[in-house]
């Protein structure tokens, strides 16, 4: 696999989308932003946010992609955050049956997380990435200038992927607390901490690329906290509801847990999401965790941190998930 390119500036990006048979891929507000990027450069712009990420966004890039006189040597190249990069890599997939494509993240989440790895994808029906493929982009290009002009809460969103990668590393998350509050303030000593992360998605991608073993661990805080996020309707980033879960998860397995660990996991997760837990009902959450596509054979899954970068993978009945997560959000 070959490593994402990390760079200071976005000259990369620009050299990348100036390449021989490139078609461009972005969304609305990057296209504003970084307008002088696309001067001359056949582009779809998409509308920003989640909603479009959907099969009509991809039938439209291919459509457009079609009429510009796109083949099947023709390469994809996508900028902007992860919803950009699913779409565009997901039309890549599908365009003559495959062609290459580029990754250029701009969002953090994207950068250290869902820009790495090949997963591509949008939502049908409004069931998360539901409909996909794995490809694996031929580059991808991190420039953390983009990271500039960034909103608070998409840098709050890839800090809770980052406080999960953390869990999952000893030397990440040694760094990690010792400089919490600088990445949550964006001081310089973010930077080396997100060189760390992709580079940690990384090899867990390339152990494991079609997630079937090690991959899993990724899921640490998701399965409490994709439940959240959509009985909540998404009204909190997605990394915070990943700090919001990795607290839940891990309160429902207190006693098995070193308790100083517990508290740090708790001081992190509560610097990325200052917002109290939203969803008091814990039925509705095990309903809602029931149905994740992650779980098979009726029992939810629960990827526990257990300290040092260990990981336990935890399968319960729904109605031992709910007892657990009753009494530890009565604790919240
Ligand atoms: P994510 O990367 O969190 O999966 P999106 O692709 O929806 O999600 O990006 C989050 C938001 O950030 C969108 O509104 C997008 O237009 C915006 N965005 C992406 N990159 C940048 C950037 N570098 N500066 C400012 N806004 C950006
Ligand atoms: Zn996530």
């Amino acid at each position: 696999m070959r490593l994402a390119e990390i760079n200071d500036g976005i000259s990369a990006a620009r050299e990348a989308l100036r390449g021989n048979n490139v078609y461009a891929v972005t969304d609305s507000n990057v296209a504003r932003l970084y307008s002088q990027l696309f001067d001359g450069v056949k582009t779809t712009v998409i509308p920003a946010g989640e909603s479009n990420k959907n099969l009509g966004t991809v039938g439209k890039i291919i459509s457009d992609m079609v009429e510009a006189g796109c083949d099947r040597s023709s390469t994809v190249v996508a900028v902007g955050g992860g919803v950009t990069g699913d779409t565009a890599g997901f039309a890549a997939a599908c365009f003559m049956r495959g062609v290459n494509w580029i990754n250029v993240p701009t969002t953090l989440l994207a950068m250290v997380d869902s820009g790495i790895g090949g997963k591509t994808g949008v939502d049908v029906g409004g069931y998360k990435n539901v409909a996909g493929a794995f490809l694996m982009p031929e580059r991808v290009i991190v420039c953390r200038d983009f990271l500039q002009t960034l909103p608070e809460r998409e840098w709050l969103c890839g800090c809770g992927e980052m406080i999960k990668h953390a869990l999952l590393d000893k030397d990440i998350w040694r760094e990690t607390t010792a400089h919490i509050d600088e990445l949550i303030s964006r001081g310089e000593a973010a930077y080396p901490l997100i060189e760390m992360s992709v580079r940690y998605k990384e090899s867990v991608v390339a152990a494991d690329f079609r997630e079937s073993g090690l991959r899993k661990r990724l899921n640490v805080g998701h399965t409490v906290g994709h439940a959240a996020e959509r009985l909540d309707g998404f009204r909190l980033s997605h990394g915070e509801y990943v700090a919001l879960g990795i607290v839940a998860e891990t309160g429902m397995f207190s006693e098995r847990l070193d308790g100083v660990f517990l508290r740090s996991v708790r001081e992190l997760c509560g610097k990325v999401c200052r917002h109290p837990f939203p969803i008091k009902d814990a039925s509705a959450i095990t309903d809602t965790a029931r149905a994740d596509k992650k779980n098979s054979g009726g029992n939810i899954v629960v990827m526990l941190p257990t300290g040092e970068g260990n990981v336990d993978e935890i399968s319960l009945t729904p109605d031992e998930f709910e007892k657990r997560l009753k009494k530890c959000l009565s604790d919240l």
